[in-house]
């Protein structure tokens, strides 16, 4: 019983990050976290169905792809993220899609007190972008014009914050593309996020998107990234 316990606790320890440096360092072999809310509790934007297939079967897949393509090399996350352009593609792919799909969920949440701005983020979001609107209008073109699979990001450079999207599974840590910084908020626009509620109305599910936002998180996320070089 007490053997139980303890695997249970170093289990959960070994999953279990809070902040973007953390996530950085996760090593394989990766595992799969469990959501961190049940999966029907974001039906204001997404369905439980939607939630646990992506969960479940996509996030899973890029786990296993990922351990998979390492074959019991021993190397964290942030490595593999710098030297992308050097990587293979499955491996590219798959850690991509678990930081990527990792991040996503913690940036989610259900509840209306996490779904609040914090003061501090919208002073900051208005003064870059006018008013919160037009920063969501900007992020939603960004993942609307998203030529097939990808991401939009909100991201931290060491200008302050900028709005970016990538192809496919990669992301602004990635030594690839034309925008790095510290991600703080990320919209998933890959058909398999959205298609069974929305099919084709990819602008409908990111207007909708920021109903699940969780804005203390990515509040939190923003701290950190202004106080901690971009590795
Ligand atoms: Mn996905």
């Amino acid at each position: 019983m007490k053997l139980k316990f303890w695997i249970l606790t170093v289990l959960l320890s070994s999953l279990s990050w809070a902040s973007l440096q953390e996530l950085n360092a996760q090593t394989s072999p990766f595992k799969l976290a469990p959501l961190p809310y049940p999966a029907n509790s974001l039906e204001k934007a997404i369905d439980a169905e939607t939630m646990t297939i992506h969960h479940d079967k996509h996030h899973q897949a890029y786990v296993d792809n990922a351990n998979k393509a390492l074959d019991g090399k021993k190397v964290s996350m942030i490595e593999l993220l710098k030297t992308a352009s050097k990587q293979a593609p499955m491996i590219r792919n798959n850690i991509g899609g678990h930081w990527n799909h990792t991040f996503f969920w913690s940036v989610l949440s259900g509840k209306d007190e996490d779904n609040k701005i914090p003061e501090g983020l919208k002073k900051e979001i208005e003064a870059k972008w006018g008013a919160m609107d037009k920063f969501q209008a900007e992020f939603e073109k960004a993942g609307a014009s998203q030529f097939g699979s990808g991401w939009a990001w909100l991201i931290r450079t060491s200008g302050g914050l900028e709005i970016t999207a990538t192809p496919n599974q990669d992301n602004p840590l990635m030594d690839v593309g034309e925008k790095r910084g510290w991600p703080i908020l990320g919209a998933d626009v890959w058909e398999h996020a959205y298609y069974l509620k929305y099919q084709n109305k990819r602008a409908d599910y990111l207007k909708n998107f920021w109903k699940v936002v969780n804005w203390k998180k990515v509040d939190q996320y923003n701290q950190e990234a202004a106080k901690t070089k971009l590795p």
